[in-house]
């Protein structure tokens, strides 16, 4: 079942893709420390830490957004029949992604844009389909949008891939199915603007990767932010100076994480991250020199 959200007249529905314990935190976060989980057991366990395991609990979904003229989808996942070796949970994926998003009653063609926060691999697959021997776009009807910054990082580190960077080499393999089949009805981002007016709009918020995206979403005096990695796990709330292994600029992840945090906190909106485990949307207070959460 698809979990929704109303943010004023708008809509916001949480398309799952995987939902588990993902990931080793001492390999995911290189300043992790075991005891961040005795510090904060009241409320890692069980939604996002695996008690057993000792695992991180991450969620892979893509957020669709219907206002009442138009359907978004912002970061889509890892996608179905990809060659993502040597990441061999994510290689050739077979999930029902596509039926939940149907569920919602929208088919493919009702997207009207597709908002990529960033370009890693697990927020793009679904970009784009295996139709008669080629990767189509799954969004015929949609504007698909990127900051050209994020792009123009990515194309220039096509042609010196480290074999031995396993991350590069899936983002590579990324760009060819799922970046390059829609550049032809793709909106490059080169500033901060609104995509709808009075409603979305896109922040340039690089740290992460050099172009992430924020997205804005404004609705009868209700706020959102959808903020794809800036935050991957709720414990960077908590231990916002915490940067993953994956944030390509770290002192600007630091402080781009910080003013969103800053941000959601002075001004009540509503966290929705790419990754949080259940209930997967939160919204931020002020503790101290950090932050904490309540879940909505
Ligand atoms: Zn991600």
């Amino acid at each position: 079942m698809n979990l929704s959200w109303q943010v004023g007249d708008t809509r916001i529905t949480r398309i799952e893709e995987l939902l588990g314990p993902l990931f080793d935190p001492v390999q995911f976060f290189p300043a992790f420390d075991p005891e961040m989980l005795i510090e904060h057991k009241d409320w890692l366990f069980p939604n996002h830490v695996d008690a057993r395991s000792g695992r991180i609990i991450a969620s892979m979904h893509a957020w669709l957004i219907e206002t009442p003229h138009h359907n978004i989808l912002i970061d889509s996942c890892i996608g179905n029949d990809k060659d993502r070796n040597p990441y061999r949970n994510w290689h050739e994926m077979n999930t029902d992604w596509m039926a939940r998003l149907q569920s919602t009653g929208l088919s493919p063609t009702d997207i009207d844009y597709v908002l990529c926060t960033h370009l890693h691999v697990d927020h793009v697959g679904w970009n784009t389909v295996w139709v008669n021997g080629t990767w189509q776009p799954t969004f015929a009807n949609a504007r698909y949008v990127i900051a050209e910054a994020e792009l123009r990082h990515l194309e220039a580190t096509l042609n010196a891939i480290d074999p031995g960077d396993e991350f590069a080499l899936v983002n590579q393999k990324t760009y060819f199915d799922s970046i390059q089949p829609v550049l032809h009805q793709t909106d490059l981002v080169v500033q901060s603007q609104a995509l709808i007016s009075d409603r979305l709009n896109i922040d340039l918020t690089p740290g992460h990767t050099p172009g992430s995206l924020t997205i804005a979403l404004s609705s009868q005096g209700e706020e959102a932010r959808f903020c794809g990695d800036i935050c991957h796990h709720p414990l960077q709330v908590y231990e916002p100076t915490m940067n993953s292994a994956y944030c390509e600029l770290p002192e600007q992840a630091i402080a781009t994480r910080l003013a969103l945090l800053e941000d959601c906190a002075e001004n009540g909106h509503l966290l929705m991250p790419a990754h949080f485990g259940p209930s997967h949307a939160a919204k931020v207070h002020r503790s101290g020199e950090a932050f904490n959460l309540s879940w909505h």
